[in-house]
């Protein structure tokens, strides 16, 4: 059976409420609507391009599509899906890696491996809203699932559309698709098998659509779908000198207390006292596709330096080639964790619902934003975050100015994640030792990637006091570099980057 997790998540409300336009639903008293997002893990942005998609097509001219996604460095899946569900660059929401690790002990653990181990998710307070819940109830998947399965797959939306949106009348559920990243490492992301996985995408989404009609849901939720990252094909010995450290001259292990290395196109050293410009000097150009960077001087653009987890030095591939160690022990033909601008690295973003336009073609934006649309969508003060509401709400049909009213709403939240439980070739595991931040050990990552990778199949529900917004000021846009809590209101004062443009879509 596929539903194999369950968390009945209760929040936690704790600001008091503004105001919100209200309307009556159904059954909860609120006029908002209701709010599906789906990720298909590893879905490129131009996935659509060389696979006939009617389904995709369709609800681009129902709804909106955006030119593609910038996801957040590093291009990875757990951190990524942590950017999506906070709004939080990866640097400041701190889960840095698919893997667990700990520099003293030197352990390294994959993701599924801390499922059942309660003291690496320990929640803290500073978590966006739908974090900060108390979970009541979970079931972990298997270890080994065939994650495309496509009747099972629709068993899942069957529960998420029948049970939680029809019958329970919960307000936001996400869900999470393994594919097409998994057919991509294994062929490629040129070969017949991810075009064959995206026309299964396709008959998904169909099927998806279909069913919110079939429940008269179509009025009343929003539906969002994108990914984590793209997919780039590597380049394999033949073709290219390989990166292998152990190769390169003046460079050597004995140098290194702990090394996190064979992921993929990113690696991350922590040399030993007194070593670390040795290091970093045998390998600063030491390959013309590897770049070499001590942690504080990383590009700011890819926000990846500051978080303590982050290990000295930081190595990052050209897209194709990946760091290996002492040799190649991967062999995946597709990979992702490049630049966040390679364009291999960008995701596919759809959305359709009666708060988005239709047939609109928008521009391109970072999956950063997604935080604050969403909060938007539902009516929700988001928390402190790095995301800009102004970047993607031209998505939005325009509102009717209402009149302020104060509400308290209850906002059922539901999380239906499935998981990729990827096999060993695939970057995967998350993350760095839980570091010791003002003496304090630190767990928050784990329980975000705990309810967003981790588990198979997690529903939360939660029951949380709606923290209504104020109407005209959609977002409570604040900085991450201002001090937690301190907010900046108003858009006018916030520095707007490239705005969306609004091309009708051509088909
Ligand atoms: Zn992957």
């Amino acid at each position: 059976m596929l539903l194999l997790g369950l968390a009945v998540l209760g929040l936690i409300a704790s600001s008091p409420c503004t105001a919100a336009p209200v309307q009556d639903s159904l059954s909860t008293g609120s006029t908002r609507n209701k709010l599906l997002l789906i990720s298909f893990d590893g879905f490129r942005w131009d996935y659509d391009r060389d696979v006939e998609t009617p389904n995709l097509d369709k609800m681009a001219w129902d709804g909106v599509k955006a030119l593609y996604a910038t996801p957040a460095f590093l291009t990875i899946t757990s951190p990524s899906h942590f950017t999506m569900l906070t709004g939080r660059y990866i640097e400041n929401h701190g889960v840095i890696h698919n893997m667990w690790f700990n520099t003293t002990t030197q352990e390294k653990k994959q993701y599924y491996m801390t499922q059942f181990l309660s003291n690496y998710y320990l929640p803290t307070s500073k978590m966006s809203p739908v974090m900060w819940a108390k979970i009541n109830f979970i079931q972990v998947e298997p270890h080994f699932y065939d994650h495309s399965n496509e009747s099972e797959w629709r068993v899942n939306i069957d529960k998420v559309i029948d049970e939680w949106f029809h019958q329970q009348d919960l307000d936001f559920v996400s869900l999470y698709f393994g594919e097409p990243d998994l057919i991509g490492h294994t062929y490629g992301p040129d070969s017949p098998e991810r075009k064959e996985m995206v026309r299964q995408v396709d008959r998904t989404v169909g099927y998806i659509r279909d069913k919110i009609q079939d429940h008269g849901l179509t009025d009343r939720l929003n539906v969002i779908m994108t990914a984590d990252h793209g997919m780039t094909t590597v380049l394999r010995s033949g073709q290219v000198e390989e990166i292998i450290l152990s190769k390169i001259p003046g460079f050597s292990f004995k140098d290194i207390q702990f090394q996190l290395l064979d992921y993929g196109p990113l690696g991350m050293l922590l040399p030993k006292e007194g070593m670390l410009e040795k290091v970093y000097q045998a390998l600063k150009g030491s390959h013309p596709h590897l770049h070499v960077y001590k942690k504080e001087d990383m590009p700011e653009r890819l926000h990846y330096s500051k978080h303590p987890r982050l290990l000295p030095i930081i190595l990052i591939a050209d897209p194709g080639y990946i760091v290996n160690g002492f040799f190649p022990v991967h062999f995946n033909k597709g990979e992702h964790g490049f630049d966040n601008e390679a364009m291999d690295m960008k995701a596919f973003f759809r959305a359709v619902g009666p708060d988005f336009q239709s047939d609109l073609m928008v521009g391109p934006f970072d999956l950063v934003d997604l935080y604050p649309l969403m909060c938007h969508l539902l009516g929700i003060k988001p928390e402190i975050h790095d995301g800009h509401l102004n970047k993607s709400k031209d998505m939005l049909v325009p509102q009717q100015p209402q009149e302020e009213t104060m509400v308290v709403t209850p906002l059922q939240i539901s999380f239906f994640v499935i998981v990729a439980i990827t096999p060993l070739p695939h970057v995967s595991t998350f993350t760095a030792e839980s570091c010791t931040v003002s003496g304090t050990r630190e767990y928050q990552g784990k329980l975000q990637i705990t309810i967003c990778l981790s588990i198979y199949s997690l529903i939360c529900r939660v029951n949380t006091t709606l923290m209504s917004r104020e109407l005209g000021l959609e977002s409570d846009i604040t900085s991450s570099n201002e001090a937690p809590g301190q907010r900046v209101r108003g858009l006018t004062s916030w520095k707007i980057g490239q705005r969306l443009t609004g091309e009708k879509l051509r088909a």
